[in-house]
């Protein structure tokens, strides 16, 4: 597909070059109204949890929420104990071995997914996990084309092994820090993901030009007013000559990006 191929060579090719990127925006909209015409969202993410209240918030509101609005993103939140045979709901049980903490077992797990799998094809089926790959924008720039995706949010010590051996077929970490659940975590993702779908923000090219895409840190912004207690915005941002603002823009980034995070530069 052509936009696919655009995006592809967008990510490889990123190489500060603004030009290609607005040409690539004219593609992204042929891809919206692609996907309008057959009625269908862009993108369905499944999301496995056995706390879907801490989902609910991220997704009802602000870009999230309108992103569903325009049939661009359909999240759906699967509450796990839905899916076990089990008294009282159980979805987890202590570890064989011995040893602290009560392990997410396999069988409701196993049942939800395949449910899934047999109702559409999914590209990935995702676990949050702390020794997962760090997530990064690239990381965000290919799941963005993706069409369905399962993130399965792990509790406890985590999921049985054989889940992540079986069924998983990408981990995720947001951090080198260990967090009670996988709900935020897989919330993050979804918001990384999420706002790259094209239609989604307001103005698209806003995404392309945001820290990380190019390697490269945002540059600083203005608003009014003009001058605050004589804290005033550059000048050059306020003479109108896109060219000139332009290359300000890139030559803060460049800047900020040498001070704070040299290690993107390579
Ligand atoms: N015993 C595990 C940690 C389990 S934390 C270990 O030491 O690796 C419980 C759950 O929270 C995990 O299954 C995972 O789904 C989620 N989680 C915790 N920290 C995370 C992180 N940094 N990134 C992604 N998911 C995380």
């Amino acid at each position: 597909m052509k936009f696919i191929l655009g995006v592809e060579f967008y990510i490889i090719n990123s190489n500060h070059n603004f030009n290609s990127k607005v040409l690539l925006l004219t593609e992204l909209t042929d891809y919206i109204g692609r996907d309008k015409a057959k009625n269908e969202p862009c993108m369905r993410i499944d999301l496995i949890t056995v706390l879907p209240e801490i989902l609910r918030g991220p997704f009802d509101n602000s870009i999230l929420k309108r992103a569903h609005e325009k049939g661009l993103l359909e999240v759906v939140i699967h509450n796990l104990r839905d899916y076990t045979t089990y008294k009282h709901k159980q979805v987890d049980d202590y570890q064989f071995g011995g040893g602290a903490g009560m392990v997410m077992m396999i069988e409701p797990i196993a049942r939800c997914i395949e449910q899934l799998k047999s109702q559409r094809d999914y590209d990935h089926v995702i676990y949050m996990s702390p020794d997962g790959q760090l997530l990064n924008q690239p990381i965000a720039n290919k799941l963005s084309m993706s069409k369905n995706l399962i993130i399965l949010c792990g509790h406890y010590k985590g999921v049985d092994q054989r889940v992540r051996d079986h069924y998983i077929t990408l981990e995720i970490s947001i951090g080198n820090y260990v967090l009670s659940g996988g709900e935020l975590p897989a919330a993050v993702l979804v918001d990384a993901i999420g706002r790259l779908i094209p239609g989604v923000l307001n103005d698209e090219s806003s995404a392309l030009f945001d820290s990380f895409q190019d390697d490269i840190l945002a540059p600083p912004v203005y608003t009014r007013p003009e001058d605050f207690n004589g804290l005033k915005v550059p000048q050059i941002m306020l003479s109108g000559d896109e060219k000139k603002i332009s290359q300000w823009r890139h030559d803060r980034a460049e800047e900020r990006t040498a001070e704070r995070r040299p290690d993107l530069l390579g």
